[in-house]
């Protein structure tokens, strides 16, 4: 018998079939500007100078094994990843307050923090999945939503992103804020939003977090790109930091793929904070012991080596230093990208822009990605016509530009408009 007879296809995932078609096309100037992952002026993966540093130290310790980490993850990690997101003075540190775990990367950050709060959030408790909501910025990284999903929550759309401004839908977001039940549970991305790249300024932070506090809602933040924002790792920890002083219930998502170039690692971690240090209810003694189920049914325990170089390069001052070095170097390069794409299409083309501020928002959005303002149908003839690829929502890469291929890019953008 055919058991598996009805088995649906599954849609291929639309970022890595991009790449798959990329790799295909023989044309010798195509670009990829789909995927999320840094690439340097060459065009090329980059390990930073930092990570092989550690590398090397691993290799020549004849003192490590292969055997199984603790559940958790390993200490020498999971101890001092909450302080490069809070902060090493941060009252929720200091007062044993945070929960840190070991994760698959930042999507299995995800989809603990979701599991956690649909087992253990006390205004979800009797309610069923469809109750259980979790509101999310339209739009939000793609597999936010089925993270959330299959974890037992229910993502609803919040107003994010104004399409007429290309720029932060702050009035609705306010708004919906406002008009949400009382403790509801909110995705928000720490900094550098995918894929956006709009981020609120500290302003509009505060009055976010304000009404965070009034209504007592939950934020649940993923900060998958610490320090490509800004190029300053504490720079873009602010929004959290900030949540925290202000004593709003959060968890936090961290994600070492793109600061540390440790994608194919799968190193993160998922940070709870507990209202007290102790073993009663509600502190972080309990936490700690459901977030050890959650893993030790999930994947059992964690795996090493990713763990052994973030761990390494957070507890030794010297290679922490050099790894704000290599972050700032990143960044910097984005930031020198966007800037030439603004003065290709501002001066040299001198392209009509697709929103209210000229090509303003190439410059003023923040981290890895550009919210074009492109329509779908442009989007088509910049892989089609030009063989440069990206999204059909109008999303582009910035660490897929460099010298050498930023100028025809542009012109490509200029075709794919008049
Ligand atoms: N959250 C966001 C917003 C992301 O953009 C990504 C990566 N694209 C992730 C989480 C998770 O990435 P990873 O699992 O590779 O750390």
């Amino acid at each position: 018998a055919d058991v598996f007879h009805s088995t649906p296809f599954a849609p291929p995932d639309a970022i890595f079939a991009l790449t798959a078609g990329y790799q295909a096309d023989p044309f010798d100037k195509k670009v990829n500007l789909g995927v999320g992952a840094y690439r340097d002026n060459n065009g090329k993966p980059f390990v930073l100078p930092v990570v092989r540093k550690a590398k090397q130290i691993l290799a020549n310790d004849d003192s490590l094994d292969h055997e199984y980490l603790p559940i958790g993850g390993l200490p020498a990690f999971t101890n001092a990843t909450g302080k490069l997101i809070f902060g090493a003075d941060s009252p929720a540190i200091k007062e044993g307050r945070v929960v840190s775990i070991q994760t698959i990367s930042g999507t299995g950050a995800n989809h603990y923090g979701a599991e956690f709060l649909a087992r253990f959030y006390e205004p979800f408790k009797g309610k069923s999945q469809a109750e259980k909501v979790i509101y999310v910025s339209n739009p939000t990284w793609a597999n936010h939503k089925a993270i959330f999903s299959s974890c037992g929550l229910t993502p609803v759309d919040y107003p994010y992103y104004d399409p007429a401004t290309i720029g932060l839908a702050l009035p609705k977001f306010l708004d919906f804020l406002r008009t949400a039940p009382a403790q509801s549970v909110f995705l928000l991305h720490a900094c550098a939003h995918n894929p956006t790249g709009v981020d609120p300024t500290r302003e509009q932070w505060e009055e976010i977090a304000a009404i965070f506090k009034e209504k007592g809602h939950f934020a649940f933040f993923d900060c998958a790109y610490q320090g490509f924002a800004s190029g300053d790792l504490d720079n873009d920890a602010w929004a959290v930091r900030y949540f925290v002083s202000q004593s709003i219930p959060l968890l936090v998502c961290q994600s070492y793929a793109k600061n540390a170039g440790l994608y194919g690692e799968r190193i993160g971690a998922l940070n709870l904070v507990a209202s007290h240090a102790g073993e009663g209810e509600g502190g972080a003694a309990r936490l700690r012991s459901q977030l050890l189920v959650l893993q030790r049914q999930e994947i059992s325990n964690p795996p090493t080596f990713g763990a052994r170089i973030v761990g390494m390069i957070l507890n030794d001052d010297d290679m922490f230093e050099q790894w704000k070095g290599d972050i700032k170097t990143m960044a910097h390069r984005i930031i020198a990208m966007r800037e030439k794409l603004h003065d290709l299409l501002v001066n040299t083309y001198k392209t009509p822009a697709p929103g209210p501020n000229g090509w303003d928002h190439v410059v003023k959005q923040i981290g890895m990605f550009t919210f074009t303002g492109l329509n779908p149908e442009q989007c088509k003839a910049m892989v089609e016509r030009g063989h440069v690829y990206m999204t059909g929502n109008g999303r582009i890469s910035m660490a897929g530009l460099n010298e050498s291929n930023v100028e025809y890019v542009a012109e490509c953008f200029d075709k794919a408009i008049r």
